[in-house]
């Protein structure tokens, strides 16, 4: 078959479960092919080997399944680098990035020679080594309570060049930094109220329910860390907390009734939606 007759065999295939059926199958097949999808369109004429092919059909299947295409590829984009990902960690989203500018703006205007960040629950690192290799000073501790996703985010900080400048910690949140303060803190914790989290063949449903699931409000995980957070940030320091539109507000509540006195502003994401708090002590 050919690269065009590929794709429009696999396309309709996808349809099912796909809404970017036909990217999907570009982005698989240029991934089997070790080109990009230029060269696709460019040779759509050309035949495809059928040993490629098994393995693209391999892959395509995987994806109607459901499996999001950053599981299958082994990696995902966040803040215009490639960070590797597994199904032990949740894939970063493009809504986490103003959280990350909203962090390193804080961190160059405050003009520490060492400053510290800390991220809980770092997952893939990917917040993580970002501020690390935007801010050449910043020391960053990020911690999760999955051993398998601070696997992944080592790999990460080691192939990003970070690795010196993180350290990761295996525990419960701040659990394992206890007693240590910072100028800025990043969380994106699971938020996900249990019943809204999808079911198969939702991708998200291929991602880790601990990443994901917050419990009945989605709110679970914040109001347990809420009262280490005060002893964590040093005088003037920020943090900035990710939730849902829907439990944004609730989660500003219980930050404002662990934090009195902190300055508590609500941040919007790409999509103009509450997507994150700024938590000024
Ligand atoms: N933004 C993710 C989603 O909506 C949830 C991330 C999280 O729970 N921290 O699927």
């Amino acid at each position: 078959m050919s690269v065009a007759e590929l794709l429009g065999h696999a396309s309709s295939t996808l349809a099912v479960t796909s809404d970017s059926a036909h990217a999907d199958a570009q982005i698989l097949l240029a991934h089997v092919l070790q080109r990009d999808r230029a060269w696709l369109i460019a040779h759509s004429e050309e035949p495809v080997s059928p040993e490629r092919m098994a393995e693209f059909e391999a892959l395509a299947k995987r994806r109607s399944s459901g499996e999001p295409i950053a599981y299958i590829l082994g990696w995902a984009g966040f803040y215009g680098r490639v960070f590797a990902v597994n199904n032990a960690v949740l894939i970063p989203r493009p809504e986490t990035e103003l959280l990350v500018d909203e962090a390193l703006e804080f961190l160059r205007a405050r003009g520490k020679e060492h400053p510290h960040a800390l991220d809980i629950g770092t997952g893939s690192g990917a917040v993580a080594c970002t501020l690390a290799a935007e801010v050449a000073t910043v020391q960053v501790d990020a911690t999760d309570a999955s051993a398998r996703a601070l696997d992944v985010a080592e790999i990460n900080a080691d192939r990003i060049g970070v690795a010196q400048r993180c350290r990761f910690l295996h525990g419960d949140l701040a659990e394992p930094v206890r007693g240590r303060r910072y100028d800025v803190i990043v969380a994106n914790l699971p938020y996900v109220p249990t019943a809204d989290i999808p079911p198969r063949p939702d991708p998200v449903s291929f991602e880790p329910r601990s990443a994901l699931d917050g419990g009945p409000d989605g709110l679970d995980l914040y109001r347990r860390h809420a009262p280490d957070l005060m002893a964590l940030l040093a005088p003037n320091a920020i943090a900035l907390l990710e939730a849902g539109p829907d439990n944004i507000d609730a989660l500003a509540a219980i930050i404002a009734h662990a934090v009195p006195d902190a300055h508590i502003e609500l941040q919007r994401d790409y999509s103009n939606l509450p997507r994150y708090i700024r938590v000024q002590a």
